[in-house]
């Protein structure tokens, strides 16, 4: 499977992007505006998201009277150059879906080594933190899954020490309270999210993280993968059906170059992202960058496969039921 770096353009979203969500009319598939994130002003800012090939914007301020793409965005935003700004738009370190709580770390090791602390404190917190066990054994998780993911707790909100976490002094480093997921990847720590018991956003990821696809070590050996979007679902997959590769990547994050090499052994992924607005369009961009990408039909019930099954659907049989229809498709 290969992904073409010049797809770009078109897997970004736009308006999530440029935080403009103003519709003010459907002319190039609907045209938003707003005050221009680069040059401010009121309405000078227009957006056509969903072009045929991706979004583009242009503004009558900074915008030489023509109309320029995410990449162009980003160049200009950031004042970087081409490369740079194709960097940060593939999500190494900045995935889209949250940008501002990624901030790349100068000192990786300590970052490390103190997200390691954090979550060895985390996973041994997890013992006694029954709502959460109950929390995810709802969801259908086994505790075997739970550990052997290493998942943990965090007991209650606090501020780490930035100098320890490789940050400057004057940062700060939020670590919520709530359940731990680190995202591992060749056994070395990639992220740490953390799932809130309340509050926005629901999902955080703590500072000094990098974006990566989840659960791609299940792909080693495998030629079928499914790739939903929340680490949960992956795990839940995962332990229904252990032959098949499951990972999970958030909507709108697109397949980084430099994870090729995961994705080498996979020859059909199927990709089953929420079935809202968010996860449809995602999984279309997907499918245009990717052509071994299918789409995973309609689950019966629920928006994700974790509400699948607390709606009581047998997550085995929708499993192996995309298998069939995958042969099927042959
Ligand atoms: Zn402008």
């Amino acid at each position: 499977m290969r992904v073409n770096a010049n797809e770009v353009n078109r897997m970004v979203d736009l308006l999530q992007l440029t935080g403009i969500n103003k519709k003010v009319s459907s002319s190039g598939g609907g045209e938003y505006a707003g005050p221009c994130p680069l040059c401010g002003g009121t309405d000078r800012f227009r957006v056509q998201p969903f072009g045929p090939e991706g979004g583009k914007w242009f503004c009558r301020g900074c915008g030489e009277g023509r109309w320029h793409s995410p990449i162009d965005f980003v160049m200009m935003r950031d004042k970087v150059d081409f490369k740079n700004a194709v960097a940060k738009l593939t999500g190494v370190s900045t995935p889209i879906n949250q940008p501002p709580q990624q901030v790349k770390t100068n000192d990786k090791d300590k970052w490390n080594e103190a997200a390691t602390k954090f979550l060895s404190e985390s996973k041994l917190s997890f013992l006694d933190a029954e709502k959460a066990i109950d929390w995810l054994a709802k969801r259908g998780l086994l505790i075997e899954t739970v550990c052997n993911a290493q998942i943990g707790f965090n007991p209650e909100d606090h501020y780490g020490d930035p100098v320890k976490w490789g940050l400057s002094p004057t940062e700060k480093i939020w670590l919520p309270r709530g359940i731990v997921i680190p995202c591992f990847h060749d056994q070395q720590l990639k992220y740490l999210k953390i799932r809130r018991p309340s509050g926005d956003p629901k999902y955080y990821i703590v500072k000094g993280s990098t974006g990566f696809i989840y659960g791609g070590n299940t792909f080693k050996n495998a030629l079928t993968a499914f790739l939903f979007e929340s680490e949960f679902d992956a795990l839940l997959a995962y332990q229904t059906l252990p032959g098949v590769g499951s990972a999970s990547l958030p909507a709108g994050n697109s397949i980084h170059p430099e994870w090729q090499p995961i994705f080498d052994p996979i020859q059909d992924l199927i990709i089953a992202y929420d079935q809202d607005a968010e996860g449809l369009r995602a999984a279309e961009k997907l499918i245009e960058a990717i052509p071994a990408i299918h789409k995973a039909g309609t689950l019966p019930q629920g928006k994700d496969l974790s509400e699948y099954f607390q709606s009581g659907g047998d997550v085995l049989d929708w499993l192996l039921s995309e298998l069939d229809n995958l042969e099927g498709a042959k």
